[in-house]
């Protein structure tokens, strides 16, 4: 099916930066098309209370706020559809994208479709998810003071966030996979002189151990095979993020990792392509600095509009 209308603007995405780019763009008056994909209101649906985002003393729920962000974007005049872009074609000047056989057309599209958190995907993820099973440390480390926890990794993120945990939790196991870091030199010093982590080498979690929630990780030695229990009240993961950039390959600009590349922030490779939020920034990967990029991508898409 193809729709005849030409709109201005597309947003793809639904979360902080997506939503934030359509309160922008709608009050500028371009009435933005936004899809939300499967995951309406993006990544922070999927936690409990947010404490760091400003304007809120006491925390909020995040798909509260998430709710808060899609009405704001609505009241002024933001389209929002329920639907995922399953392709896209960005070689003409309209660009196109569909929703498996519908078409939409566009002058210029902002990508905001996040990133989500590399797991291991062993049973019970799903089941102790927010139950000591956790992808944020920076979000949810502050749920564990005096606790024990782990964290897997072996680059920047599992040395940075091992850390960030020990201003809470007694103990942090780090547990890799082998027995050198990829993560820099100052971070890895960082790490193995702090007196609270506990670094575990060469060793694979096989499996999560507990019935109504995480109480442990069943270890395997990758060198030895030998399988150890460990308690651990909270489990958390530093093994790389996976954007959502899948649809967009071969039309504009990505990174080996993933990651969409961007000049200025928000610029991508083809004119009129704006980008936003944790699909280009692998640094911060936060709601308020994902919204603070939909932000200027929706201010960078205005402008450009205007001149083109
Ligand atoms: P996302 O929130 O990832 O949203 C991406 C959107 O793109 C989704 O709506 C998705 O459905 C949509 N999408 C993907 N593909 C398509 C497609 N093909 N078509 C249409 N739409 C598509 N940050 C904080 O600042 N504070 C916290 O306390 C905090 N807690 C967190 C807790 C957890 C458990 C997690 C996982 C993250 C947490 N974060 C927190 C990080 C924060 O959620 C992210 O930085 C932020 O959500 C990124 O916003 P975003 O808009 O870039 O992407
Ligand atoms: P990363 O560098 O890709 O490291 C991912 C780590 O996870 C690696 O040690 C990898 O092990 C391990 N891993 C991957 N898949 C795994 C699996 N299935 N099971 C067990 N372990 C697995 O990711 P990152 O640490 O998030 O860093 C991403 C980028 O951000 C990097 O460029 C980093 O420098 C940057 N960053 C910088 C800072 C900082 O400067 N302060 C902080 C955070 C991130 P192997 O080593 O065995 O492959």
């Amino acid at each position: 099916m193809n729709n005849n209308n030409t709109n201005n603007l597309i947003i793809i995405g639904s979360g902080p930066a997506g939503y934030t780019a359509a309160i922008y763009a709608a009050r500028a008056n371009l009435s933005p098309l936004v899809f939300t994909g499967l995951e309406p209101g993006g990544q922070l649906t999927t936690t409990t209370v947010i404490e760091n985002f400003p304007g809120f003393p006491d925390g909020i729920q995040g798909s509260q706020l998430m709710m808060n962000m899609q009405k704001q974007a609505q009241k002024f005049g933001a389209e929002i559809k329920m639907e995922s872009i399953t392709k896209v074609d960005f070689t003409s000047e309209i660009k196109k994208v569909w929703v498996n056989e519908t078409e939409y057309k566009t002058k210029a599209i902002i990508i905001a479709t996040g990133a989500r958190y590399r797991t291991l995907e062993l049973e019970k993820e799903k089941k102790f998810w927010g139950k000591g099973i956790h992808t944020c440390a920076t979000c949810d480390g502050f749920f564990y003071k005096d606790k024990t926890v782990a964290i897997i990794g072996g680059g920047d993120s599992a040395m940075e966030e091992s850390n960030f945990l020990t201003k809470f939790a007694d103990k942090v196991y780090l547990i890799h996979r082998k027995d050198t870091f990829r993560a820099s030199d100052i971070m890895q010093e960082r790490t193995k002189n702090n007196k609270k982590i506990e670094i575990i080498y060469n060793t694979d979690v096989v499996e999560y151990l507990g019935s109504d929630k995480l109480t442990g990780v069943k270890t395997k030695n990758n060198k030895t095979g030998e399988e150890k229990d460990l308690e651990i009240d909270g489990l958390f993961f530093a093994i790389g993020h996976i954007p959502n950039t899948e649809i967009f390959k071969n039309q504009i600009d990505i990174h080996e990792t993933g990651y969409i590349n961007a000049r200025d922030n928000v610029y991508t490779s083809v004119e009129g392509i704006f980008v936003a939020g944790d699909v280009v920034d692998f640094t911060y990967r936060q709601a308020i600095s994902s919204a603070g990029i939909g932000c200027m991508a929706a201010i960078a898409a205005e402008r450009w509009l205007d001149k083109n």
